[in-house]
């Protein structure tokens, strides 16, 4: 993901507004790699901004995913959660307990799939995800 500054420039050569909202925004996501849900985002730059609404954090976001500086991942912990790590190919390790996700470096580029197994289908990519436990749940004999 770009800088709060470099995403402001992008923003505005779309046409799109830049608001201290926005920017707070941006500048939550800057390095976070905690895979926030857009409540969670809220939730923090409520603390930051008490008048942000949670339209404008949605909006936010999913400009930003317009933009692929950010992904948008269903990981089926129930909300969808927001990536900046855009640059790094990379897949997730999720909490079933707590609902952590993580970046899982991992090269799927040597995985064949078979014609026989794609039936046809076109394969454009391979996801992995790695459910389990997270180190904490783990501590905590969940
Ligand atoms: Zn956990
Ligand atoms: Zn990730």
């Amino acid at each position: 993901m770009k800088t709060a500054a470099q995403l402001t420039e992008s923003f505005r050569a779309q046409g799109l507004r830049v608001t201290p909202q926005r920017q707070c925004i941006f500048r939550l996501l800057q390095g976070n790699d905690s895979h926030p849900t857009v409540d969670s985002l809220y939730d923090s730059a409520r603390a930051e901004m008490p008048t942000i609404s949670l339209k404008t954090v949605y909006q936010t976001v999913h400009d930003l995913a317009a933009l692929d500086e950010v992904e948008l991942l269903d990981l089926g912990t129930g909300s969808l959660r927001v990536d900046p790590n855009v640059e790094e190919e990379h897949h997730h390790l999720v909490c079933t307990n707590c609902g952590l996700v993580r970046d899982l470096p991992l090269d799927v580029s040597s995985v064949r799939l078979s014609a026989k197994a794609r039936r046809g289908f076109d394969v454009r990519a391979v996801e992995v995800i790695a459910r389990g436990l997270c180190a904490t749940c783990v501590a905590e004999g969940v």
